[in-house]
């Protein structure tokens, strides 16, 4: 029997655009073989090399003050209680001293939104590791802590953006999104609104800057708040082109307000299906990246062929989603080897998606029984 859905992925390889009710029937269809060999014929179509990407680089959480609530975070202190912390410039030089040591072409740096901390603060930052490190990526700040910025100095978001392009800054993370649509975000957070965070990358792009697009869902959204965050993408992407990626991760409970709430949590299938869809629905975004720190080696492996090219960060460090729960680590060697099991060649690549080559990693391929008694130990979850 013909499925209810291959109509529409049909239409989708042949070329035609999807609409939003093409996007809700997928997501309310439980056929993810069909979604998966879909959107995989769209990876292959748009990467017809056959290789998959992975980066090495480190997210560094300057400070873990916040002034904002988000139901679903684990991470962030209210200013002024004891186990608050700011890092100083030095900590932030040593981590990237031993990122560069693991052959890291640049870092993602956020943290919370500091009520005291201006542009001043982030241009002085962003400066002085641009002076010591001028070919290091300094993929920073998502738009909440632009709009924080905005808030605190009174400046608009193209002011702040140029002015922190011209400090040194390379990309913005795409983090923030969660689900950008208000009837969802207000329930769950206090930071910026659907618009603002749109506002900020639109701003972003327009001042050269490219960024990722995330999405975490699992917080309370339904099927046409999915959709609606899709369709708000894929339409900045048409007037920009600023994204480089898109990134769906679900909600991870462990320690957050939320997560003692809400009793149903998105499984593989619901996760497997959001990257599906997400590949044949935003045809204007190049890459989708497989989050197998959310979701383990094995599932971050098997999203390879549900429509990502991209196995993300080796994550040297990593204190965001770790502390609502997300204990997964997996060094160079390993994301390699689970590329190539998968079928593909691996590439590391810097933050903007160009290659990068390293002999040191081509020599971690050679030998592969080493490879397979390390993982048997990584993999005994
Ligand atoms: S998710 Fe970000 S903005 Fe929200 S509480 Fe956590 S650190 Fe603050």
């Amino acid at each position: 029997m013909m499925s209810d859905i291959q109509p529409i992925l049909d239409r989708a390889l042949s070329g035609e655009r999807l609409t939003a009710d093409d996007c809700r029937a997928l997501l309310e269809s439980n056929d993810i073989a069909r979604m998966g060999v879909a959107a995989d014929e769209v990876r292959k179509r748009k990467h017809p090399s056959g290789v998959v990407t992975y980066i090495i680089d480190r997210n560094i959480n300057y400070t873990n003050v916040c002034n904002v609530v988000c139901t679903f975070c684990a991470f962030y202190r209210r200013p002024g209680k004891p186990d608050t912390y700011v890092r100083t410039v030095e900590e932030i030089c040593e981590k990237i001293d031993e990122t560069i040591a693991l052959g890291g072409t640049g870092v993602l740096m956020q943290g919370g939104l500091h009520p005291d901390f201006g542009i001043e603060w982030y241009e002085d930052l962003l400066r002085t590791l641009h002076a010591r490190y001028p070919n290091f990526q300094l993929h920073s700040f998502s738009p909440p802590e632009i709009h924080n910025i905005h808030l605190i100095s009174k400046l608009s978001y193209e002011e702040i953006l140029s002015r922190l392009k011209d400090a040194g800054m390379s990309s913005l993370p795409g983090g923030g999104a969660e689900i950008l649509d208000d009837e969802v975000r207000k329930r769950v957070s206090t930071k910026c609104t659907t618009d603002e965070w749109l506002a900020v990358m639109r701003a972003a792009h327009r001042a050269g800057l490219r960024s990722t697009a995330t999405m975490m869902f699992g917080i309370g959204d339904r099927v046409e708040h999915r959709v609606r965050h899709l369709e708000r993408i894929r339409d900045l992407q048409d007037e920009t082109g600023g994204f480089t990626a898109f990134i769906p991760w679900t909600f991870q409970r462990e320690n957050t307000a939320l997560g003692r709430r809400i009793t149903e949590e998105p499984t593989g299938i619901d996760y497997l299906k959001v990257l599906a869809v997400s590949r044949v629905f935003l045809d204007n975004v190049e890459h989708f990246q497989s989050s197998w720190l959310t979701q383990g080696l094995r599932l971050g492996q098997v999203a390879l062929r549900f429509g990502a090219d991209d196995m993300g960060s080796i994550m040297i460090e990593e204190n965001v989603v770790s502390a609502a729960g997300a204990h997964n680590e997996a060094d160079e060697k390993t994301l390699r080897y689970l590329i190539r099991e998968a079928g593909f060649r691996p590439q590391q690549r810097d933050i903007l998606y160009n290659h990068v080559s390293r002999e040191e990693a081509t020599a971690k391929d050679a030998s592969d029984s080493a490879s397979l008694r390390e993982l048997t130990v990584a993999f005994a979850d």
